[in-house]
């Protein structure tokens, strides 16, 4: 019997002669393709040696080897629908790039460019050089400099100018990131003594003057994002800290997080402190990332002071958190829109999504409701709240709206996560919700697709 059946399995070649397998090689590499055939054929191998099966249908074989070969196709860093309503979600990528931005990544990387080389002189040139500028008009900024993100720019930054020194920071900003960046650690890698001022909730101008010694390189302040101190509270603001800085002839930095280069107070929105702010009160260097509420890629951006950027330029540690041409494109792209704010808004990702109307959102989850009514799956709208995310506004919420599907809200969780595609919901009140802020207007139908296809397994399980 089992010599029989083994008999029938197919051979990888008879399996190559399939018109449905050939279409499905356009999408894989050689290696998964052969090895997922392979895969897929002693699938059945083992269960006729285990004799769990009493007859061989090739049709079972071909099916099982599709499904293995959809698989083997898909990358390990794949694309999910965002449907937590947070909108710079650091799980999940932080912010989104425009396809203009994207376009010109992929039209300098797909070609030899001129990173490193200058066009007009025809020799060697620097890369940051293709960006400075840019930097300088849109923040205000005498000049800047790129790292790989905004913790290596502060690690650098540090590491020139408090190697060996003392760094003075308020107990109230200590801050830990995400859990990778945290301020104390920062410190001790770049070779800086962290000395505390002030208490947890209050910091006087005079608790940094009397912490200034012979040996103070640096004042740094960190911009608390993603905690918030209520009630009885006092920081010193960035002009008496430069002012402090300069009466004292040292080094003023802030790290700000989040680059934010627009007052969104003026559109109703919690207005975080921006990049223009930091400059004009007279810091000397301001950090902040390039993939949070800039909306653009990874990166870490240092502006200020002329001489202190020539300094940083020099310092060996850049090469070694230099950033990518992928970088310099996408951001090069990114910050071209800040020129004009109005476009700023409308094209990058990140900033339309926060500003957007909410009833326009409102509208998203009523057509997601529409059609999952229409599907048969038990749903209602819910009126939700969307954070930002990503070190910002901490605390700070705006009006959202998603569709809460009835169900088991673990079971409901787990599928659509696992699903293709990968749909991130949130629970609430033991409710799976998916919030459609972040969801894009062509992802509906796939969101509500899954969903209908999640319900009617369900359905039958039952
Ligand atoms: C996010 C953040 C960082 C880390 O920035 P990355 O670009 O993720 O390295 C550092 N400091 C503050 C205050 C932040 O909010």
């Amino acid at each position: 019997m089992k010599k029989k059946l083994f008999k029938q399995l197919p051979k990888v070649d008879e399996i190559l002669k399939i018109p449905e397998i050939i279409e499905l090689s356009k999408n894989i590499d050689y290696f998964n393709f052969t090895e997922g055939i392979r895969e897929g054929i002693d699938y059945y191998r083992q269960e006729i040696a285990k004799e769990s099966i009493t007859e061989l249908h090739i049709k079972d074989v071909v099916e099982n080897i599709k499904i293995i070969l959809k698989k083997r196709s898909l990358m390990n860093l794949r694309n999910v629908i965002n449907a937590t309503g947070t909108l710079v979600h650091t799980n999940l990528g932080r912010s989104l790039i425009s396809e203009k931005a994207a376009k010109n990544v992929f039209d300098v990387i797909t070609s030899y460019n001129n990173l490193e080389y200058n066009l007009q002189e025809g020799n060697r040139g620097s890369r940051y050089d293709h960006i400075e500028k840019l930097v300088c008009t849109v923040t205000g900024a005498e000049g800047a400099i790129l790292t790989n993100n905004n913790a290596a720019a502060v690690m650098l930054a540090l590491n020139e100018f408090a190697k060996d020194g003392e760094a003075v920071v308020s107990r109230g900003e200590l801050v830990e990131i995400g859990g990778s960046f945290r301020v104390p650690d920062i410190m001790k890698i770049s070779g800086t003594k962290l000395i505390e001022v002030g208490t947890t909730n209050r910091t006087h101008p005079k608790d940094y003057r009397e912490a200034i010694t012979e040996n103070t390189s640096v004042l740094l302040k960190i911009h608390t994002s993603n905690y918030k101190i209520v009630g009885f509270t006092k920081e010193v603001t960035n002009s008496e800290l430069a002012e402090i800085g300069r009466e004292n002839n040292v080094l003023t930095m802030e790290d700000l997080g989040s680059g934010v280069l627009v007052n969104f107070g003026k559109y109703g929105i919690k207005k975080e402190p921006t990049v223009q702010e930091s400059i004009a009160s007279g810091i000397d260097l301001i950090t902040f990332s390039g993939d949070k509420l800039l909306g653009g890629p990874q990166a870490g951006i240092i502006v200020g002071k002329k001489k202190y950027i020539d300094r940083l330029k020099k310092n060996q540690l850049l090469r070694a958190l230099r950033v990518s041409k992928m970088t310099l494109a996408a951001l090069e792209s990114t910050l071209r829109y800040y020129l004009d704010e109005r476009e700023a808004i409308e094209e990058i990702p990140t900033l339309k999504m926060i500003l957007e109307d909410s009833v326009k959102v409102k509208e998203r989850a009523a057509k997601l409701f529409e059609i999952l009514q229409k599907n048969d799956v038990k749903c209602s709208i819910v009126e939700t709240e969307a954070t930002i995310g990503g070190g910002s506004m901490p605390g700070e919420t705006v009006k959202s709206c998603g569709v809460g599907i009835e169900g088991s809200p673990l079971e409901l969780e787990r599928e659509f996560r696992l699903g293709t595609p990968h749909i991130i919901g949130i629970i609430r009140n033991n409710l799976f919700i998916l919030d459609v802020k972040a969801v894009k207007n062509d992802e509906l139908y796939l969101v509500a697709k899954k969903a209908a296809e999640i319900i009617k397994k369900q359905i039958i399980k039952i």
